[in-house]
């Protein structure tokens, strides 16, 4: 064989091989997997050594921080994620609130947690099922009841007793499952290091134990899907609803001492922040009294800042009561164990507040450091890594499609 041609049939074999390795894998064959680890502050991986999260950011992208949405509690926050919308937009506007149609909503309460008339929006999973998507989770605010009258194929009844190693099993196993019964999108759920964070504070020796020990049950998931066949379709998203910020009796106003409770036909919500009705007559007296009230913002549910995106939605009360960063309210004295450690809830500008966000797969830049993103814009961004009709969503493409290959 000539030279020149001996030449030339490498470079043609060289281009050949190297655009098949790159060859783009259609969205319609990658699968996404989103974790949420409830609670984890933007800068906590950064204070002790991470190293599956650092494999993450490498082998893909690293946001500096994702703002949540107000409040910054866990289920307005798990639910944005889902939905991309804002809570007013959404109707999951606290842990718990008052719907003047459907009654009472609260987080420990089965019934309605399951019950779909309180979630609006369109969740990521049903906007897939609708398109011949199977979908699964293991735990996720919504996930518990038909939204549009459709649920996951495959999700579980939220029980924080499962140990998280058993949820990883559970997940694995679904994409183990032939090819017909597979889910191809699934979210799952770690309620740590909110509860510790909680009980011990955000800068306690507990987080940094703890972080490590979710790093590690990071890295086993990587491991193990990394043994599937089809590891190369798979997109791995780790995220989470918020941070969390160190509290103390000493930062305590009791909104009782000024206004007492039985003034009000309804107080929901808590520290930091409370979402509350007036009884009748009684709305001009409470407000010109909580207007005297140091280290507390208090607005008209219309008046709220428009960056808070709240206040429109009929399940908020007429007023919006909220702490200043790092002070606490209640409706009496402070009990000491509520009120050291950690909490959260507070304004979502706040630096504390933040949380993270590592995603790494087939459609993720390698090494790719953002900015920013905000907890509604993992909508849009799973949408668009499997080929989903996205719904109308708050959340924005254009804030995370930097990340993408
Ligand atoms: P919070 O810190 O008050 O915003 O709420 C966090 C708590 O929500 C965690 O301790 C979880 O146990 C709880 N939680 C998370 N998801 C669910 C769910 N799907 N159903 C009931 N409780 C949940
Ligand atoms: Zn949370
Ligand atoms: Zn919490």
């Amino acid at each position: 064989m000539n030279r020149v041609f001996f030449i030339a049939l490498l470079i043609s074999g060289f281009l050949f091989f190297s655009c098949e390795t790159d060859r783009k894998i259609p969205a319609e064959e990658q699968y996404v997997v989103m974790l949420s680890m409830d609670g984890f502050r933007w800068d906590y991986a950064s204070r002790v050594e991470t190293p599956w999260l650092d494999y993450i950011a490498s082998h893909g992208a690293n946001a500096e921080y994702v703002k949540p949405a107000f409040p910054t509690k866990t289920f307005p926050n798990h639910y944005s994620m889902a939905t991309g919308l804002y809570p007013d937009n959404h109707g999951i506007v606290d842990n718990n609130f008052t719907c003047p149609e459907h009654g009472t909503y609260r987080l420990g309460d089965r019934e309605s947690v399951e019950n779909g008339v309180f979630y609006n929006g369109e969740p990521i999973w049903v906007t897939a099922e609708n398109q011949n998507v199977t979908t699964a989770s293991f735990f996720w605010v919504g996930s518990e009841a038909p939204v549009k009258g459709v649920q996951p194929t495959y999700w579980k009844r939220y029980d924080s007793s499962v140990a998280f190693a058993s949820r990883i099993d559970t997940v694995i196993n679904w994409l183990q499952l032939e090819e017909e019964k597979r889910p191809r999108l699934i979210t799952f759920y770690f309620q740590e290091p909110d509860g510790t964070g909680h009980r011990f504070g955000p800068g306690s020796q507990e987080i940094d134990a703890l972080v490590m020990e979710l790093d590690s049950l990071v890295g086993v998931f990587i491991s193990r899907i990394q043994e599937l066949p089809f590891y190369d379709n798979i997109n791995f998203i780790v995220t989470s609803d918020h941070g969390m910020t160190e509290v103390s009796p000493d930062r305590y106003v009791n909104i009782g001492a000024y206004t007492p409770r039985d003034w009000y036909e309804r107080t929901h919500g808590g520290n930091p922040m409370m979402h509350v009705t007036p009884k009748e007559g009684m709305m001009d007296s409470i407000w010109n009294i909580l207007q005297t009230v140091e280290n507390v913002s208090v607005w008209k549910k219309e008046d709220v800042p428009a960056r808070l995106n709240y206040g429109t939605n009929p399940r908020i009360g007429d007023i919006v009561i909220l702490a200043d960063s790092t002070w606490s309210i209640g409706w009496g004295k402070p009990r000491a164990s509520y009120y050291t450690g950690g909490a959260h809830g507070w304004d979502n500008t706040k630096k504390d507040m933040h949380t993270i966000f590592y995603a790494m797969g087939p459609s993720f830049k390698e090494g790719h450091k953002h900015t920013s993103i905000e907890v509604v814009d993992l909508y849009p961004l799973i949408a668009k890594i499997m080929g989903l009709e996205p719904a109308e969503v708050d959340g924005k493409l254009e804030r995370v499609e930097g990340m993408l290959r």
